[in-house]
């Protein structure tokens, strides 16, 4: 078996994350074949990045043929700023008005749901001296962000001197499951981007040709017609799939692997209790070696644990409940297992794997989930 060269993280915390840039770079480039020529790629790179580092994929996505980056707000947009780069960044979330002077100065592009909060930030930009860029957001299906299509006919796009409106979009709720709602949703947002006559007035206001979108990575990958000319992809970016019914390509490659060591190796006798609440007893001799990771790295505890790792290219069970620092397991199994070997808790080793999404299954979750739970303190 190979094992990975101890890296910087490694030796600081037992437990760390392995970021692959490559897979990040193949999966762009995929994508990018997908949409094809005349579609532009945002990565959307909220939550750091899906769990893996937002900074990161953002470099490797961007050159690689993403156009622009999407986050959640304006602190995870100006980590990416501060980091140098320069393309740009549309914040997905609520943004306070507050911050309108700030998003001017860091380029940052916000998202328009409603008319007073519109008006808010139009005052404050003209106050800071600015023009802040901004995409409006339709509400054709989700009831989640958005304007309702009666509140959209009535959104006056040239009455915010100083708000640069650059695009609009809607977000779908059921790409990966439902082709036909995502249809209809799709059919509401065309009809409301011509109804409000937005390409023609949002050009005329911004100078610039609007961008409209609406496809994340389900109706990328399935549904070429809601390609418009930018899709959002998150989750195909990071290698994982959408669901049973919209699988990712093949050739696609999960980018993150987490992994941990054998801290400590020893038999324990029969009956003998294994972690808090005594909820496993031995029933024979039982190898039991313990892992330094437990639900503070966000290896969870309840109300179920990832139920198996992989040590020497094989499952291990986990055994007894998963503490804040450490967990149990079972490798009677395995031969000659030793302190320090590597741990797969996420990823692949030797022949066997454990993806995002077997570990979803287990936990009753998306493979989403799984790659947000790990916890900041966990080193990519
Ligand atoms: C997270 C998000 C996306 C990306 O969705 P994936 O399913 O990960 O591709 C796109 N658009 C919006 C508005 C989002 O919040």
């Amino acid at each position: 078996m190979v094992q990975n060269p101890v890296s910087t993280a490694q030796f600081l915390r037992p437990t760390w994350v392995e970021f692959d840039a490559d897979a990040i770079a193949h999966n762009t480039r995929r994508l990018r074949q997908i949409i094809g020529s005349r579609v532009a790629l945002m990565a959307v790179v909220k939550a750091d990045g899906y769990g893996h580092g937002a900074v990161a994929v953002a470099r490797a996505a961007l050159a690689n043929g993403a156009a622009q980056l999407a986050v959640a707000n304006v602190d995870e947009a100006t980590i990416l700023r501060e980091a140098g780069i320069r393309e740009p960044i549309l914040v997905l979330g609520y943004v306070d008005p507050s911050a309108v002077a700030h998003c001017i100065a860091h380029d940052l592009t916000i998202t328009l749901y409603d008319s007073d909060l519109a008006r808010e930030m139009d005052r404050r930009a003209s106050g800071a001296g600015g023009r802040l860029r901004a995409h409006v957001k339709f509400d054709t299906g989700m009831g989640r962000l958005g304007l309702l299509p009666d509140a959209a006919r009535q959104f006056d796009i040239g009455a915010f001197p100083s708000l640069a409106i650059a695009g609009a979009y809607t977000h779908f709720s059921a790409a990966d499951e439902d082709p036909s709602y995502t249809a209809e949703q799709l059919a509401r947002f065309k009809a409301l981007v011509a109804e409000t006559r937005f390409m023609a007035s949002a050009h005329a206001r911004s100078g610039l040709r609007p961008l409209l979108h609406c496809a994340n990575s389900a109706a990328t990958l399935s549904m070429p017609d809601a390609h418009l000319n930018l899709v959002r992809v998150g989750l195909a970016l990071y290698g994982l799939s959408p669901s049973a019914a919209v699988p990712l390509p093949a050739d696609f490659r999960p980018a993150l692997a987490w992994k941990t060591v054998v801290a400590s190796l020893k038999t324990l006798p029969p009956g003998h209790a294994v972690g808090y609440g005594n909820s496993y007893i031995t029933q024979g001799e039982e190898c039991i070696a313990v892992l330094p990771v437990g639900y503070a790295d966000g290896f969870r505890r309840a109300p179920t644990h990832y139920g198996e790792v992989l040590v020497r290219g094989q499952r291990a069970p986990i055994v007894g409940r998963v503490s804040m620092e450490k967990t149990m397991i079972r490798v009677d199994h395995i031969p000659g297992v030793r302190i320090g070997d590597e741990v797969v808790l996420l990823g692949a080793q030797g022949a066997e794997r454990i993806s995002a999404e077997d570990i979803a299954r287990r936990l009753g979750t998306i493979n989403y989930e799984v790659v947000c739970s790990l916890l900041p303190r966990v080193m990519r």
